[in-house]
C-alpha cells in the first residue's frame, strides 16, 4: 500500500488507465469510484486518525485488524473509512486489463474447495447477489484453504466477527457490490456486473496474495 510512517493516508494511483477495464467497467465509473469515493474514505480516515491521537504510524491493515485498540470515539469512523480505504486499495490492485496467470497452487486450492472454477465463480457470484444493501464479496484464504464470504458496508474479513468480519480470514480477491461500483453502467443489474467483473480480475495478483497466506 506504500504507506509510510507518520504520513497521512493517500489514494494510490491506478497502475492502469481509467478506461483500461472497458467494456466491463467503464471509465466514468472508475473516475467517480477512484477519485471521489475512495478519496472520501481516505479523507475521513485521516481525520479520525488525527482526532484519535494515538494511531499515527499504524498501517491501515493494522488499524482494521485491531479495532479494539482504536479509541471508542473514533472506532466507528476507522471501521468504516479504514475499511473503505483498505478495501478499495486492494480492489484496484486485484483488477487489471491483463488477467495474468493463476498459480498452480491457487488453482489446486480452488478446485479442492469448490470442485470446479465455475463452481467457485458461482459461489462468489451468489455471495455478491445475496449481500443485501451495500458490501463486498470475498475470496479468502486461511493458511492456504480458500473460502467465499461477504461483508456489509466497508467491513473486511480481517475485522473480528464483532465488527462484521469473517473471523480474521485473509481476503485475496474482493468485488465491491455497492451501487456506486456499477450503477452508471449496469443500473440495477448487479448480477451482470459481477459476471463482468471476472473478465478484469488480475489472477497473477490474486495468486501473489494467496501465496502470502501459505
Ligand atoms: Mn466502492
Amino acid at each position: 500500500l506504500n504507506i509510510g510512517e507518520n504520513m497521512s493516508f493517500k489514494v494510490p494511483d491506478l497502475s492502469y488507465d481509467y478506461n483500461a477495464l472497458e467494456p466491463y467497467i467503464d471509465e466514468e465509473t472508475m473516475h467517480f469510484h477512484h477519485d471521489k469515493h475512495h478519496a472520501a474514505y481516505v479523507n475521513m480516515l485521516n481525520g479520525a486518525v488525527e482526532a484519535a491521537g494515538n494511531l499515527e504510524g499504524k498501517t491501515v491493515e493494522e488499524l482494521i485488524t485491531d479495532l479494539d485498540s482504536v479509541p471508542e470515539a473514533q472506532r466507528g469512523a476507522v471501521r468504516n473509512h479504514g475499511g473503505g480505504h483498505f478495501n478499495h486499495a486492494m480492489f484496484w490492485e486485484i483488477m487489471g486489463p491483463a488477467s495474468g496467470e493463476m498459480s498452480a497452487e491457487l488453482n489446486t486450492a480452488l478446485l479442492e474447495a469448490f470442485g470446479t472454477l465455475d463452481d467457485f465463480k458461482s459461489e462468489f457470484h451468489k455471495a455478491g447477489m445475496t449481500r443485501f444493501g451495500s458490501g463486498w464479496a470475498w475470496l479468502c484464504s486461511t493458511k492456504g484453504k480458500v473460502s467465499v464470504c461477504s461483508t456489509a458496508n466497508q467491513d473486511n474479513p480481517l475485522m473480528g466477527k464483532k465488527y462484521g468480519g469473517c473471523d480474521g480470514k485473509t481476503p485475496i480477491l474482493g468485488c465491491d457490490v455497492w451501487e456506486h461500483a456499477y450503477y452508471l453502467n449496469y443500473q440495477n443489474l448487479r448480477g451482470d456486473y459481477i459476471t463482468a467483473f471476472f473478465n478484469v480480475v488480475n489472477w497473477a495478483e490474486v495468486s501473489r496474495r494467496y501465496s502470502e497466506t501459505l
